[in-house]
C-alpha cells in the first residue's frame, strides 16, 4: 500500500516562494471531513462531545477550526486553559483532565466552569479547599494490571500514574456526593495509539460495567462517560486505518448491552482524541540539505528532531515521501537525520527510499498530532513555522518560526543579546 501525501511537489514548490523549509503543513479539509465523521459516528448518542486533546497540537487556528466542527478542549495545564479560552471554548466546552496538578491550574479551570476531571482521592480535599467542589465533577479510572486485548494492543494501567483504583472511586464518589457535588462522570485511557476498531468497544465495556457497579453500590447514577484518547493511526503504509463508524457502532452496542438494562442510557458519553483528530492531517515538509557516505548513507535534512520528536523519543515511524519520485523505486538505503548532537536525531534509520538528492523536498507524514507541540529548543535550535493548507487551496502561516530574539527572552545578560534584529 501507498501512502499520499495531501500536497504535492508544485504546491511545495509554490508554498515555499513565500515560506522557505522547513514547516509543518496542515490540511483544513481533511481535519474538518474527519471531525464530521466522528460526529456522526456518535451521533446516536445524546450529549456526545468530542474534546480535542490540545496538547496533541496546541494551535489556536487549528482549535477554531475544531470548535467550528462542534468539538471542545481537553487541557491538562495552564496555557492550555488560555489557548481554549482565547478561541472561545469556556465552561463546559473543556475537559480539564488533572495530574499532578498545581493550584493555580485548578482555579483557572474553576473560574472558567470547565468539567474538572479528579486524578486521585486526595484531590477531593485539595480541591475542596482551594475552590469547592463544583457541582459537575469527573473521577479518572485506573483498573491497575495489564490491559490486553488478546491482539497486539497491550498497556500497561498498574505500571501508569493515572487514577483512582476502584474502591478509591466508589469511596470518592460518595465523599464528592456529600460534599455538595450533583453530577458524575468517570474517565478512563487505557491504551495509546490503537489500530484496531475493537479497541473503544472494549474500553466502553470496562467503564459501562463500572457506572452499573457504582450505580448498584452508591446509588450514583453517572451521567457521562468520557473514553478519552487513544484511537490511533496507521503510521506505517500497510497498517489498515481504524474505521471510526465500526468503532461508534461497537461502542453502540455495548451501550445497548450493558447501560439501557440498567436505566443508564441517557448517560453522554465523551472523547477526547488528539492523534485520530489530526495527525494524518499534519505533515512536515523539509528539504535535503546535504548528503554524506561514511559507513552508513545519510541524508541531512533542514528539519531536526527540534520540529519532530516522536522519532528520537520513542524511536517512532513517520513515513517518507520524497515529492516528484512516489514512482521511483526504493533501492536506496538511508538514515535521514536532523542537524542536532545528538545521534537519536533520526528521522528514519535504514530506510529503503528511492534516491535522493540535494535539494529534494521530502514529507514526513502524519505529523499533525504530537509533532510540533513535542519540540524543544536542543543544540538551541529554534522552532519552525507552522502553515495551514485551507480549503480554497490558499495558505496561511498560523505560527511563525522562532527567531535568536524568542530563545533569547527570558533572560537579561547583556544588550547584545536583547538588541537582536531578528
Ligand atoms: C494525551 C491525552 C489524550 C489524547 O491522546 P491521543 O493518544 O492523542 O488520542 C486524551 N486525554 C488525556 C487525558 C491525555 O493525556
Amino acid at each position: 500500500m501507498m501512502k499520499t501525501p495531501f500536497v504535492t511537489l508544485e504546491q511545495v514548490k509554490e508554498i515555499t516562494k513565500t515560506y522557505p523549509t522547513p514547516f509543518h503543513l496542515y490540511d483544513e479539509k481533511g481535519i474538518r471531513e474527519n471531525a464530521r465523521k466522528l460526529n456522526q459516528a456518535f451521533a446516536w448518542n445524546k450529549g456526545f462531545r468530542e474534546y480535542f486533546a490540545v496538547k496533541a497540537t496546541p494551535n489556536p487556528f487549528l482549535l477554531k477550526i475544531l470548535k467550528e466542527e462542534g468539538c471542545g478542549a481537553d487541557c491538562s495545564s495552564l496555557t492550555e486553559l488560555m489557548l481554549s479560552e482565547a478561541v472561545g471554548l469556556t465552561g463546559h466546552d473543556i475537559m480539564f483532565s488533572s495530574n499532578v496538578t498545581p493550584p493555580e491550574e485548578y482555579k483557572k479551570a474553576y473560574e472558567l466552569g470547565a468539567y474538572i476531571n479528579l486524578d486521585d482521592y486526595t484531590h477531593i480535599d485539595f480541591l475542596e479547599k482551594l475552590t469547592g467542589i463544583p457541582e459537575t465533577i469527573f473521577c479518572r479510572y485506573n483498573p491497575g494490571g495489564v490491559f490486553g486485548m488478546g491482539t497486539d494492543i497491550m498497556d500497561t494501567p498498574g505500571e501508569a500514574k493515572y487514577g483512582f483504583k476502584k474502591n478509591q472511586l466508589l469511596e470518592g464518589f460518595l465523599r464528592l456526593k456529600r460534599m455538595g457535588a450533583k453530577h458524575f462522570g468517570v474517565h478512563s485511557f487505557l491504551a495509546s495509539n490503537t489500530v484496531s476498531n475493537d479497541y473503544y468497544p472494549e474500553l466502553a465495556r470496562i467503564l459501562f460495567e463500572l457506572a452499573v457497579e457504582i450505580k448498584e453500590k452508591t446509588g450514583i447514577s453517572l451521567e457521562y462517560i468520557n473514553l478519552s484518547g487513544g484511537i490511533g493511526v496507521p503510521y506505517y503504509p500497510d497498517q489498515k486505518p481504524n474505521d471510526i463508524m465500526v468503532i461508534g457502532e461497537g461502542v453502540r452496542e455495548k451501550f445497548e448491552e450493558i447501560l439501557v438494562p440498567a436505566g443508564l442510557g441517557n448517560i453522554a458519553l465523551f472523547t477526547e482524541l488528539g492523534r485520530f483528530m489530526l495527525a494524518p492531517y499534519g505533515c512536515l515538509v523539509a528539504r535535503a540539505i546535504h548528503e554524506k557516505h561514511t559507513y552508513r548513507e545519510y541524508i541531512g535534512l533542514d528539519a531536526c528532531a527540534v520540529d519532530l520528536m516522536r522519532p528520537a523519543m520513542y524511536g517512532a515511524y513517520h513515513h517518507i515521501t520524497v515529492l516528484g519520485k512516489e514512482n521511483e523505486p526504493c533501492e536506496h538505503f538511508y538514515d535521514v537525520t536532523g542537524s542536532l548532537c545528538e545521534n537519536n536525531d533520526k528521522f528514519a534509520v535504514e530506510r529503503m527510499l528511492p534516491e535522493i538528492n540535494v535539494g529534494d523536498y521530502l514529507v514526513l507524514h502524519d505529523t499533525g498530532a504530537h509533532g510540533y507541540a513535542m519540540g524543544y529548543n536542543y543544540n538551541g535550535k529554534l522552532k519552525h513555522a507552522e502553515l495551514l493548507l485551507k480549503e480554497d487551496g490558499s495558505v496561511q502561516l498560523i505560527r511563525r518560526p522562532e527567531t535568536p530574539k524568542d530563545y533569547f527572552a527570558t533572560f537579561d545578560f547583556c544588550d547584545v543579546l536583547k538588541d537582536i534584529k531578528y
